[in-house]
């Protein structure tokens, strides 16, 4: 029997967590906190550091749709622009 083939090992950012005691940003996998020195359950810190998570990549996709409002006002705006110039020479001519 061959042990089941694991996928790559994806080696991940460091996981941050809030200190339920200080609030401090700290990392998920450490036992102390380095702000206040609470020692911390790992059970507290995982849900800690699951909303964390949660938070960053929500706050990651509200980056990727305003970043792509941007592009497409821009877009917009640069066929009015053209739009307009071509307008204007045409009426001028
Ligand atoms: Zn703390």
């Amino acid at each position: 029997m061959s042990s089941a083939k694991q996928g790559p090992v994806t080696k991940t950012a460091p996981r941050f967590a809030r200190c339920p005691k200080c609030q401090e940003l700290i990392d998920a996998a450490s036992e102390t906190c380095r702000f206040c020195n609470a020692h911390l359950s790992p059970g507290e810190l995982e849900e800690s550091a699951k909303l964390q998570q949660k938070l960053t990549e929500a706050k990651s996709r509200a980056n990727d749709r305003s970043a792509m409002i941007t592009a497409i006002a821009g877009l917009v705006g640069a066929i009015l622009l053209y739009g307009l110039w071509f307008l204007a020479r045409f009426m001028t001519r």
